[in-house]
């Protein structure tokens, strides 16, 4: 995992975990790159023609108004964490890495501004240090608000304070001929809707509101009611209840394995506990000892570098009893490196709950499929969390999960053919059971399709009434 070195914008070089010592975002090499790479590292760059880095509203206003003028067409980039072809281009890239300030805390109305390019761990550390924290965030240390709210924004407390976009208050955008727009829930709302998860598609978010709340993410110690499954059933009859309903929890996150000869899974349900000096500690020292070691991860001899992986995926395997809520949080972030050992490739959905089980297990049986024909991975994982959304769904009671197949690629590797044949089954399995897909991760190319599966596609169709799972399987012609 090693550190990462940074030129601030202040000038300084700062250095940060970084959970990916193999892939550097700071270069001029990074953007020819997604996160495809970590699934595939041979794969060829796509190098844009010409880079923009606009620091501020009015530069960006300005560049906007140029690649008008000269009709190019602009892809938005932010660190280049998504894996669906959504940032490279041989065209023009604006990349909003230089426009990363706080602007204003208001600490009366319980929101922070935000430069769109600003890293949301970032914000999460500032708020930290006057007592506050970010509703949601993701676990990964480097993920830009922009790019947050463009996909819509994950966290394992999201069942409690929905996506990160259910937390942007207003924003500011600019669309493909310059204007510049200011909107939120009362003011220009198809606007603001249409942006949030919008990919990059509608406008440049420039700056936005967001919600903060008091909360202590760094001390807070919480206790994690673990379930451990040997059985992929016992997995699918332990998370179907936390699924349709989650409460009485702080934060959930749960993850079946299936390395082919073992098989583990973890039901991680945590909840608030009294604070008590040995709880600190318990987490301190295990999560220290996982951070420690992974810290070396990616600096290593490739086999030693394995060897620490390994030991450092124990603790994703089987999370602690206790943990901060940070902790919880960044998961797996400091204690493993994403480019040391199997490659791996990542396919997300969001799952009405209802349709959980069923759902679960044809995707995992999909996957082994795969696995059995193709020989192409090494291993089948699926991480779930559980979400609700006023974005996804106007039922409060309506709750969604995040499944997450996360697969390991052999040396033979998924051939492109296969790799489009395994998305466009889980696209069907997903348009049957009135599934959405998340987008950052790999989908299919049919505009027609796309636009089932897009949950910012579906709700700009039915925007006032949004869908819900059974309007959604009519809307899929089931
Ligand atoms: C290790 C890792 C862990 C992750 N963990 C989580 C998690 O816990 N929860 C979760 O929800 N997601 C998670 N993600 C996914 C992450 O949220 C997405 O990759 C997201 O795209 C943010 O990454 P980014 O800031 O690098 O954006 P990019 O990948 O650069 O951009 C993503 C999309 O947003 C658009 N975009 C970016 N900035 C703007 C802007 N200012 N205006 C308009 N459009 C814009 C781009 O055009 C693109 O379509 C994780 C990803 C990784 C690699």
């Amino acid at each position: 995992m090693g550190y990462i070195a940074r030129f601030t914008p202040k000038g300084t070089i700062e250095q940060r975990p970084c959970s990916h010592e193999g892939i550097d975002h700071d270069s001029l090499d990074a953007f020819g790159y997604d996160w495809e790479q970590v699934g595939q590292p041979d794969i060829a760059p796509v190098y844009p023609s010409k880079i923009y880095l606009p620091q501020t509203t009015d530069e960006l206003i300005a560049i906007i108004k140029e690649a008008h003028r000269l009709g190019e067409k602009l892809t938005i980039r932010s660190r280049g964490h998504s894996s669906n072809d959504l940032v490279l281009t041989r065209g023009a890239v604006l990349s909003t890495t230089r426009m990363n300030q706080v602007l204003a805390i208001d600490e009366s109305a319980m929101t922070a501004t935000l430069q769109a390019g600003v890293v949301s761990a970032d914000v999460d550390d500032l708020l930290a240090k006057s007592g506050y924290g970010l509703p949601v965030i993701g676990d990964h240390n480097d993920i830009t608000v922009g790019g947050f709210a463009s996909v819509g924004g994950i966290g394992p407390a999201s069942f409690r304070h929905g996506l990160f976009i259910d937390n942007v208050v207003s924003l500011q955008y600019v669309t493909f001929t310059g204007e510049l727009i200011e909107c939120s829930r009362s003011q220009r709302a198809d606007d603001f809707y249409k942006v949030l998860l919008g990919l990059g598609q509608f406008g440049v978010i420039a700056t936005m509101v967001c919600k903060f709340i008091k909360v202590d993410k760094y001390n807070t110690v919480l206790r994690n009611h673990r379930q451990v499954c040997h059985d992929v059933e016992a997995f699918i009859a332990g998370t179907e209840p936390l699924m349709r309903d989650p409460s009485g929890n702080y934060m959930i996150r749960a993850a079946w394995n299936d390395l082919g000869a073992v098989k583990l899974g973890h039901i991680s349900a945590y909840r608030q506990t009294p604070q008590r000096g040995w709880k600190s500690l318990l987490d301190r020292s295990v999560y220290g000892y996982f951070h420690g070691l992974a810290q070396r991860a990616g600096t290593l001899p490739t086999a030693v570098d394995k060897v620490v992986k390994g030991l450092g995926t124990a603790g994703v395997f089987l999370p602690p009893h206790y943990a901060t809520i940070k902790n919880v949080e960044f998961f797996s972030d400091r204690m493993v490196d994403s480019t040391v050992g199997d490659p791996t490739r990542w396919f997300i959905m969001l799952v009405p709950s209802q349709q959980y089980a069923e759902m679960f297990r044809q995707l995992y049986e999909l996957a082994c499929a795969f696995r059995a024909r193709y020989e192409c991975f090494s291993f089948v994982g699926m991480y779930v969390k559980v979400l609700r959304s006023e974005y996804l769904s106007s039922d409060p009671d309506q709750y969604y999960c995040e499944m997450n197949l996360l697969t390991g690629i052999t040396e033979r590797g998924i051939q492109p053919d296969e790799l489009a044949e395994l998305v466009d089954q889980i696209d069907d399995l997903c348009l049957h059971h009135g599934a959405l897909r998340y987008m950052h991760t790999k989908t299919g190319k049919d505009p027609q399709r796309r636009s089932l599966l897009d949950p910012n596609a579906v709700r700009r169709r039915v925007p006032t009434a949004r869908p819900q799972p059974a309007q959604v399987a009519v809307l899929h012609g089931k």
